[in-house]
């Protein structure tokens, strides 16, 4: 049990490793596999020993070895967060195909958080590619059936585009391209819990920074992360969420 667990956290920590090349380079239209990893200041290549998750950064304390320039707390807490949900994912599912495909889809949430975070986009080239194999792997596993899959694309995104439309500045297509990608992986059901939550989370959170004088009424607010996050509640907690809803109504 703890040695599965150890292997999940190093899985964890190398795959958020590697999406935070694809976070810094897919906005910047660059190729996500070459050139190798190399400091974003002085150009240096990066070494193995430079490369361990969490470890190297700490260990330089923050620093490029090479220039000495600071390197963006980002890469750490991306590490931990998908090495922290990676295993919280295993022990609510153990190690199946539903655990392979919700830990892919908690990679493409976190990726789609960063980058909106920053650049107020959702790639395309991320969530059309998404979308497809999503659908395809409804067909050839048994997480969701293809019509699960399909109703999951239709409605949770029918309701997004629909809301997009009518409000047209508060939420973009990115948005209702990864919330069809969402109900494509999880089904209708849970993602309209997912979002749900992450209108309330981010309701509450506009509300905090409108308050805190952080942001005016006309700021937008990346609504990924919300997403992201609503969807993993969802996906931890959703059945329970469901039944306690199901009992209200
Ligand atoms: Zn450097």
């Amino acid at each position: 049990m703890m040695i599965i667990d150890l292997l999940i956290v190093m899985i964890g920590l190398t795959f958020g490793s590697f999406l935070n090349v694809i976070i810094w380079r897919l906005p910047r239209q660059e190729s996500i596999i070459t050139p190798g990893s190399h400091c974003l200041e002085c150009g240096e290549d990066l070494k193995i020993r430079d490369l361990i998750p969490v470890f190297s950064f700490f260990l330089t304390r923050g620093k490029c070895r090479y220039c000495g320039k600071a390197i963006s707390w980002q890469y750490p807490v991306v590490e931990v967060l998908t090495a922290f949900l990676l295993t919280i994912l295993y022990h609510n599912y153990g190690l199946n195909i539903s655990f392979i495909i919700y830990s892919i889809l908690i990679c493409i949430l976190i990726v789609c958080s960063l980058i909106d975070l920053q650049y107020k986009i959702i790639p395309n080239k991320l969530t059309y590619p998404a979308l497809i194999a999503a659908l395809i792997s409804s067909i050839f596993l048994n997480h969701i059936s293809l019509m699960g899959s399909l109703t999951g694309i239709l409605v949770p995104g029918g309701l997004f585009l629909l809301l997009a439309l009518l409000y047209g500045k508060g939420l973009g297509m990115g948005d209702v391209k990864l919330v069809a990608v969402i109900g494509a992986v999880i089904g209708w059901q849970f993602t309209l819990i997912g979002i749900f939550l992450a209108s309330l989370i981010g309701s509450i959170t506009g509300l905090i920074l409108m308050i805190a004088g952080i942001m005016d009424r006309k700021t937008r607010i990346p609504f990924a992360p919300f997403i992201g996050l609503g969807t993993i509640i969802s996906l931890f907690y959703g059945e329970e969420l469901f039944s306690i809803l199901m009992s209200l109504y």
